[in-house]
């Protein structure tokens, strides 16, 4: 093997010899493509619609540029990791920077919080602005960081369902450390114990709606995701989130990933118990290896309804979904930074919504992205392209024409209260997403933007694992283990892949 720019260089061709389909060309699908390629295999990606990405999409209306789906880039490494195992240099393909702002918050009382990777400048504006002592939550954040560390090599990049995981020297370090990792108690309930002030604990609740979880049922050992942040960084890419899919999908076509776009995937073929291929419409297509991209719900019931499908995995409540809002705004905020939050009056009372009466809170919070902050060209200048979220209930039939509507005055009062504006006229192009317009789009159940929520304290051990009971079916994504977000899926396709051995 060559190196070249420090990277190693490697014939891929002379020993593709291999056959994988990949059905999906999500983020995790697409990964997983790449290292599959890198493993020896030739692979051919099956997707339904005409463009690969899933949810990690573009949305262009007029002149501005919306990143359709994720917004908050974390762990950068994971994406980087896909070029240097392929012997490139990412920065070749890809470029992001580290914002030094991670979130500016609004409260109906008119406090905001501007929250800063900079530990000082956190601590400092918390002091001054709410008047506290910081020490809790600087302790707070060293707990973050902890429960992090303990779970990362066992919960996030291993199999949770092979034995050889349970025998591993880092399961039993957490395992011994399991009673500081608040597994028995909820995120809020952990919150309220261990921060001193009713915002920070709602802002730090709100990080289990970065699964799609309610604070109040999730698991306190979820309160490890606020490390990502205030610990690793949050990022962003140079040229927005769409440019994590296209350099990924430049990178595969580079290594020799067929992609066959406007083919769905109708069913998985097995014979005794084995893969042998898939049909679509352009018929029967061979391989002994398939990896499925596609909701993991929803390959048991369109691709494989032969195989009885899992029970826990079937009957676990669905994340939330999502309602947003595309809108080009004809003015510029300056209290706006590139990630914003419209906090709800009484967040208990907006995840009760969501997650039991399943519909939308009259005052739900309200998430502003504008990624023009730091890619100009993706609005004109002295405008922005707001990109605003509510979430919502997964599809269970809802009525969501009215509720868009709802929603839609709803958010726009909330705007012109808090930022003191009159933003209807302002907004000069607009377009929406809903869940039944996420489920159409990505097959995702219900709508869901990260498959099954984890309002259950064991709900990490009922996602379905990466690999099937069917030999040489493997399943990489949101839906399945270690979950939905872009570093968990390609996470998820690195677990699915390590655990395939190349014959
Ligand atoms: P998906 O994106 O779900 O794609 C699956 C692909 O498989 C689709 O292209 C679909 O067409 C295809 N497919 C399905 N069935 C078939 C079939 N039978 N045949 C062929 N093809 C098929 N994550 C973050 O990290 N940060 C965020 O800020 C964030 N915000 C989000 C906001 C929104 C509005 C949404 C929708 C998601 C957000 N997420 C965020 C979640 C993140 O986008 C997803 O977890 C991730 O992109 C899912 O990737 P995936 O690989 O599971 O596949």
């Amino acid at each position: 093997m060559a190196i070249s720019n420090g990277y190693p260089e490697i014939n891929y061709f002379w020993f593709m010899t291999k056959e994988a389909i990949v059905i999906g060309s999500g983020i995790a699908g697409i990964a997983s493509a790449i290292r599959l390629t890198v493993k020896g295999y030739s692979v051919s990606v099956f997707e339904a619609n005409t463009y690969p990405g899933g949810k990690l999409t573009t949305l262009q209306l007029g002149n501005y540029r919306f990143d359709a789906g994720p917004s908050l880039f974390t762990l950068p490494h994971l994406v980087d990791e896909l070029f240097e195992l392929s012997g490139k240099n990412p920065r070749d393909y890809f470029n992001y920077q580290e914002l030094e702002m991670l979130c500016h918050y609004f409260y109906e009382d008119g406090t905001v919080l501007h929250t800063s990777a900079d530990r000082e400048k956190l601590l400092t504006e918390i002091e001054t602005k709410l008047e506290i002592d910081s020490a809790p939550l600087k302790e707070y954040l060293d707990h973050s960081e902890y429960v992090f560390e303990k779970t990362r090599h066992s919960f996030l990049e291993r199999s949770l369902h092979k034995f050889s995981t349970y025998i591993s020297a880092d399961i039993l370090k957490t395992v011994a450390s399991m009673r500081k990792l608040n597994l028995f108690e909820s995120m809020h309930e952990v919150n309220q114990k261990r921060l001193n002030h009713p915002k920070l604990v709602q802002l730090f609740d709100r990080f289990a709606t970065y699964n799609g979880s309610n604070p109040y049922k999730a698991p306190g050992v979820l309160n490890s995701i606020p490390h990502l942040e205030f610990g690793i960084g949050s990022y962003f890419p140079t040229e927005g989130m769409h440019h994590i899919l296209t350099a990924c999908m430049k990178l595969a076509k580079e290594l020799g990933v067929k992609f066959h776009f406007n083919q769905r995937v109708e069913s998985i073929q097995t014979v005794n118990g084995k893969v042998k291929g898939i049909e679509t419409k352009t018929g029967f297509h061979p391989a002994a290896l398939i990896i499925s991209n596609c909701d993991v719900k929803q390959s048991y019931k369109q691709l494989i309804p032969q195989q009885k499908a899992p029970k826990k995995t079937m009957d676990q409540e669905p994340s939330s979904s999502a309602l947003i809002f595309y809108w080009g705004i004809n003015r510029s905020f300056p209290e706006l930074d590139v990630h914003n939050i419209l906090f709800s009056s009484d967040y208990q009372k907006e995840f009760e919504s969501i997650f039991e009466q399943k519909t939308v809170n009259e005052d739900p919070t309200v998430y502003i992205h504008i990624s023009s902050k730091v890619v100009p060209g993706d609005a004109p200048q002295g405008k922005e392209n707001w990109f605003l979220m509510v979430n919502v209930p997964s599809d269970q039939g809802q009525d969501w024409e009215k509720l868009r509507a709802d929603v839609r005055k709803t958010i726009i009062e909330k705007i012109n209260r808090i930022l003191k504006t009159d933003i209807e006229p302002l907004i000069e192009e607009e377009d929406y997403l809903d869940p039944v317009r996420i489920s159409e789009r990505t097959n995702s159940f219900a709508g869901a933007l990260y498959g099954a929520s984890s309002n259950d304290r064991m709900a990490a051990f009922f996602r379905h694992p990466n690999f099937s009971k069917i030999k040489g079916l493997y399943f990489a994504g949101g839906s399945v283990h270690p979950g939905g977000g872009i570093p968990l899926c390609l996470l998820s396709a690195k677990i699915t892949t390590d655990l395939i051995n190349y014959q």
